[in-house]
């Protein structure tokens, strides 16, 4: 089979998926916004939402350009194999060579975009807070983790293929199951926690109010800690993090500032929502069958040496296995996020369920009016968009659900 086209095809085709998904969004800014929301902007904010929304959108248009053209030269002028040459003749030495050279290529040709997102939009419509500083250190941190994750997954891969021959499928699935389970364990104690920092919630009304909730649903947790999220961004948000008796409540310290005492309240009961129904739990496990997905996508391109020989290497390339399987993932991602985000919208319609009936209904409305707005939401997006790329239902949506609620 001519593997060469086929992946030049692959590629150009999830370029041209996303391409269409950003020109959707592009239009949606002209849907008209439903009355239940129409109070979120004042029209002078809602034209520079307008604004705002169409700069992030041409940039993810041209993002998306680039990106095609960088993957079609890259591919076509067999780059990634010429690269590998100047490496030493050992599988690991090879792997690395391929993730280096993609990882670094990437970052070079999105370091612009990623400034133009970050130091020049999000600045300009006063959202950003990172410095010089705290931006390259983010840029070169995610580098390097990508760098070392690409480098250690395929590792183990190579490893498994080249002493168990093809089960290596199987023990693949199992063994990246297990780290992606290890990396959500660890995220909340340890990567979250770099580049930030996280102080305990001041004693007072509110922790006891929040403590109070916890304890009337036997919720066990280490900590209710804020994090320093101010340094970065303007934009409110908060999670759950950890596993068992670990687990530890992240406020973002302006989250605090921006919301009511009662408007805290109905965030932290939507958040312990999520935290009664396992819904992280849940999505780890809906991840599992994503992985299986990939696990074929994997199989493929280690036992097909003529993908690898296509582009110029002498044989199979781990590393370039990893660049193959993008292309092959970016075509049946979106089918499962289908799934998994249709399932994500389910359990958010649940935990405002579970605020409504701790009776932080119109607290949670109002709360919700105030993220969108500090998060410069779009509220109206177009079906599609929100069937295909939204986690959370839209706000209209979800504030027509917690009345209804009320109601009852
Ligand atoms: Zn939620």
């Amino acid at each position: 089979m001519a593997y060469k086209p086929l992946f030049l095809l692959l590629f150009t085709l999830t370029h041209l998926f996303e391409l269409a998904l950003h020109l959707v969004q592009a239009r949606s800014a002209s849907n008209p916004t439903p009355a239940n929301v129409a109070d979120v902007y004042d029209p002078d904010t809602y034209q520079r939402w307008r604004s705002y929304h169409g700069e992030k959108n041409r940039l993810a248009i041209l993002r998306t350009l680039v990106s095609w053209v960088l993957t079609m030269l890259l591919l076509s002028l067999n780059l990634h194999a010429r690269v590998a040459a100047l490496f030493p003749d050992t599988v690991l030495m090879q792997l690395l060579g391929v993730v280096l050279f993609q990882t670094l290529a990437e970052t070079l040709v999105f370091l612009g975009f990623a400034w133009m997102n970050t130091m020049v939009i999000e600045q300009k419509y006063g959202f950003n807070r990172a410095t010089v500083r705290t931006f390259v250190m983010d840029q070169l941190r995610a580098l390097l983790l990508e760098v070392l994750l690409g480098t250690i997954l395929m590792g183990l891969l190579a490893w498994l293929h080249l002493s168990m021959g093809d089960w290596v499928v199987v023990l693949f699935t199992g063994a990246v199951f297990l780290l992606t389970l290890a990396i959500s364990f660890l995220y909340g104690p340890v990567f979250s926690r770099m580049g930030n920092k996280f102080a305990p919630l001041a004693e007072g009304e509110l922790k006891e109010k929040l403590m109070a909730l916890l304890t009337k649903h036997g919720y066990q947790v280490k900590a209710i800690e804020v994090m320093d999220a101010s340094r970065r961004t303007t934009k409110l948000n908060a999670y759950f993090t950890g596993f068992g008796k670990l687990k530890t409540i992240v406020l973002y310290d302006n989250l605090l500032q921006a919301m009511t005492p009662d408007e805290i309240c109905a965030v932290f009961a939507h958040e312990l929502g999520h935290g009664l129904n396992r819904d992280v739990l849940k999505q780890q496990c809906m991840n599992l069958g994503n992985l299986l997905l990939m696990a074929i996508a994997v199989w493929l391109t280690v036992r097909t040496p003529v993908m690898h020989t296509t582009f110029g290497f002498a044989g199979v390339n781990y590393g370039f296995a990893f660049v193959l399987l993008s292309g092959l993932l970016g075509l049946l991602q979106p089918l499962t996020g289908l799934g998994m985000n249709a399932y994500s919208r389910h359990a958010e319609y649940r935990a405002d369920a579970q605020a409504v009936r701790e009776g932080f209904g119109p607290a949670l409305t109002g709360a919700l009016k105030k993220l969108a707005r500090e998060n410069f939401s779009n509220l109206a997006p177009s079906p599609l968009l929100v069937l295909l790329e939204y986690s959370h239902p839209p706000l209209s949506e979800r504030i027509a659900a917690i009345e209804k609620a009320l109601k009852h």
